[in-house]
């Protein structure tokens, strides 16, 4: 009997003397959701074909996943465990703690599991959203974790705005930047700031600012996206050439503004077409009748082109008018790319998202001479006094490498567009 109670007070001793090597450990699981507000979604219920669209009225407005994001468990201030949600917000956690848990903390940080992007505030922190159960379960396992619920972040009255950035980057790097092996290569770590004081992206950064206001404008988070995108393509690069060259016929960028129907030059304009293409490649498939742009807009639908002139059909438009001979126009860059990418009868050349941003790479890191004409360092022709496509890095040297690497002819759908003049 004395025996059998020294034998327990020795493993009592043992236990406490090895507490260093104590871990309580166990699983937990649930679903994230958040209330979706993104707008300028395509609205089913107009006269307007949504085929091919991947963003519809059906997915807005209502509690969605937070999707293939990273969930961080804390006890206390204490990190225990990480874990990621699928593409249905579901996630399933390990976690191992030094003590007892008295709670557990599941937050999340609006983070990509892949470490692609994350949301932060205006100011550059971290925007947290937290949910903590007071009750924690013992001999749970992956099999029979402890099951935290259905979690929902705001409300239809409060939507959480990074959590509807997130959305949209979210749809953009899912739908078509995962499918491109460059993008994939350099799109890390992207900082995106929610509610800053312009919408902007800053390639050599890898930050994306969303003005305040524009948050629930899912075009304009994709466009932002696809300019960090092309920047991923070409390693760094940037179809802007420098010092940023805007307005035809300025010479100088001061206060230039452009439009989706101004004349620029154009390696500004390819780069503003360039953006626009890739964001809406994410929103729209290749099989898409009606690929529409929505600027601005807010939390509203994408009204069509007939009733609104903030909405621009990727198909179609020829922007405002027509009546000079160019190609420096945003939208001529934007309308020749979603011909090389969209599978439709008539003007579709099929060509994938992954092949387009081969070409994006291969153009920007130079074939051929580097100076000379499609060359990725053909300077600007600041002689020139009229509409030309000589300068560097222009949609019209785009087309010469996408023609090169697939051996096609795209005369027929560049020539869709406004007039052509010059090479
Ligand atoms: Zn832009």
């Amino acid at each position: 009997m004395f025996k059998r109670i020294l034998k327990h007070i020795f493993l009592i001793l043992i236990m406490l003397s090895s507490s260093s090597a104590f871990a309580f450990t166990g699983y937990v699981s649930g679903i994230l959701r958040s209330y979706n507000n993104l707008g300028q979604y395509c609205p089913d219920d107009l006269s307007r074909s949504c085929v091919g669209s991947n963003y519809n009225e059906s997915d807005a407005n209502s509690f969605q996943p937070l999707r293939h994001m990273k969930v961080r468990l804390y006890n206390g201030n204490h990190l225990i465990g990480v874990g990621t949600t699928n593409i249905a917000g579901a996630y399933l956690i390990q976690y191992s703690s030094p003590t007892v848990p008295g709670s557990l903390k599941i937050r999340v940080r609006l983070e990509h599991r892949d470490g692609r992007f994350r949301v932060f505030l205006a100011n550059g922190h971290s925007q947290n959203l937290d949910y903590t159960s007071s009750i924690v379960y013992w001999n749970t396992s992956a099999s029979n974790p402890q099951y935290m619920g259905t979690i929902h972040w705001g409300s239809a009255g409060l939507p959480i705005k990074g959590a509807n950035i997130y959305e949209g980057a979210w749809r953009t790097w899912h739908y078509a930047f995962r499918y491109s092996a460059p993008i994939g290569w350099h799109f890390n770590n992207v900082k995106i700031l929610n509610g800053t004081s312009g919408n902007v992206s800053s390639s050599n950064e890898k930050k994306i600012s969303i003005l305040s206001g524009s948050q629930f404008q899912y075009h304009t988070i994709a466009h932002e996206m696809g300019h960090v995108g092309s920047s991923a393509a070409t390693n760094g690069g940037t179809f802007d050439y420098p010092p940023n060259v805007y307005c035809y016929p300025n010479t100088s960028g001061t206060n230039c503004n452009h439009t989706l129907s101004s004349q620029e030059w154009g390696s500004a304009q390819f780069e503003e077409g360039l953006a626009t293409f890739m964001g809406m490649a994410g929103a729209f498939d290749p099989s898409s009748h009606d690929p529409i742009y929505c600027i601005g807009q807010g939390e509203d639908i994408c009204a069509p082109p007939s009733t609104s002139s903030l909405s621009v059909d990727l198909e179609t438009s020829l922007g405002s008018n027509c009546t000079n001979a160019d190609r420096r126009r945003e939208i001529n860059s934007a309308k020749y790319m979603r011909d090389l990418y969209d599978n439709t009868t008539g003007d579709g050349m099929q060509i994938s998202f992954s092949n387009m941003m081969v070409s994006i790479h291969s153009f920007y890191n130079g074939i051929g001479s580097s100076t000379g004409n499609h060359g990725k360092n053909e300077p600007w022709s600041f002689w020139k006094t009229y509409v030309d496509d000589f300068d560097g890095r222009s949609t019209r040297d785009y087309r010469y490498h996408i023609e090169n690497d697939h051996s096609l002819n795209t005369n027929f759908i560049y020539n869709l567009n406004c007039n052509p003049v010059g090479d």
